[in-house]
């Protein structure tokens, strides 16, 4: 007795490579495109769809719930497993390989050596879950009055602190900037009508004393946060900039604008 047929395996058809209708998938990343070569993934049954990456693109740890077969169409195909994201860890196959991905198995991939194509074999109906975004406790919040942390930080990487202290750090290497690292600046020098000349800075190597004289003087001595009780602020936060303006019969402006009261300073908490 004959078997019936598979949804839309029931005549013959080809499908020629000009043919083939690629579309952005809304759970992809915008570049992205899905192609349905063999019954829509949404449907149950068997189904052939091919994915395409452009290079450089990322697709996040996820999960599927079907099993499904991977054919390495063209170009490198790089999967990495896990709930986070671990480029050194992501495995590279070549095209032609075939890789059998079983159904609920958290995986990412990542088109690091340019654009690449799949094709995905698997029974429908298709299913896609992002895992999480990593996050960590950080800065004291609890839940439940300290009965548990709180996971109150999302990060991604540390990339744009990275790119701004090294562009810094790059520009002051440009300009010849000189450091003084062990200096800690005392007070302002200013003239009879109220000019800042430069700074008194105490050495804290030796001890000794040093004025800067300077045309122009920048204070960049942070924020006030530790003149708080109860504050995350670094302890350098202590106001010293402030407190030299002052000092010098200059004016602060926008004092309000200070970082003290939020979860991560919960009283006691940090
Ligand atoms: C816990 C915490 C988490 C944060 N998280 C984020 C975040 O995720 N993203 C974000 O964008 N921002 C974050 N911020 C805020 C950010 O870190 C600050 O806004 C920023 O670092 C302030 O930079 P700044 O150069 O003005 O001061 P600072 O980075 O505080 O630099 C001031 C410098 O001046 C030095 N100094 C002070 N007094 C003297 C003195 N008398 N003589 C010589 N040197 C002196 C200090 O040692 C310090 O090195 C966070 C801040 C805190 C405290």
């Amino acid at each position: 007795m004959p078997r019936p047929h598979q949804p839309d395996e029931s005549t013959f058809r080809a499908i020629l490579p000009k043919e083939i209708d690629w579309q952005p998938f809304p759970a992809f990343p915008p570049a992205a495109r899905l192609a349905v070569l063999v019954v829509h993934p949404s449907e149950a049954g068997p189904y052939v769809l091919r994915v395409k990456v452009p290079g450089g693109t990322r697709l996040m740890p996820h999960k599927h719930p079907e099993d499904r077969i991977y054919t390495v169409m063209s170009d490198v195909f790089y999967i990495g497993f896990g709930e986070e994201f671990d480029g050194e860890k992501v495995k590279a196959y070549p095209p032609g390989c075939v890789i059998v991905l079983p159904g609920e198995t958290w995986h990412c991939h990542w088109a690091k050596a340019g654009e690449y194509v799949t094709q995905v074999t698997a029974i429908g109906p298709l299913g896609l879950e992002y895992g999480k975004i990593y996050q960590r406790p950080f800065g004291g919040q609890t839940i439940g009055y300290g009965k548990q942390m709180a996971q109150r930080t999302c990060a991604a990487t540390d990339r744009a602190g990275h790119a701004i202290l090294h562009t810094l750090y790059q520009q002051c290497l440009k300009h010849g900037t000189e450091f003084y690292v062990e200096y800690f600046a005392l007070d302002l020098l200013m003239d009879d009508d109220g000019g800042c000349r430069g700074l008194l800075a105490w050495n804290l190597d030796d001890g000794t004393l040093h004025r800067f004289r300077a045309h122009r003087t920048v204070l960049a001595t942070g924020g006030y946060g530790r003149v708080y009780f109860s504050c995350t602020a670094a302890h350098t936060c202590t106001g010293d900039g402030n407190a030299m303006v002052l000092r010098a019969g200059l004016p602060l402006e926008d004092m309000e604008f200070t970082q003290f009261i939020r979860p991560a300073s919960m009283a006691r908490a940090a």
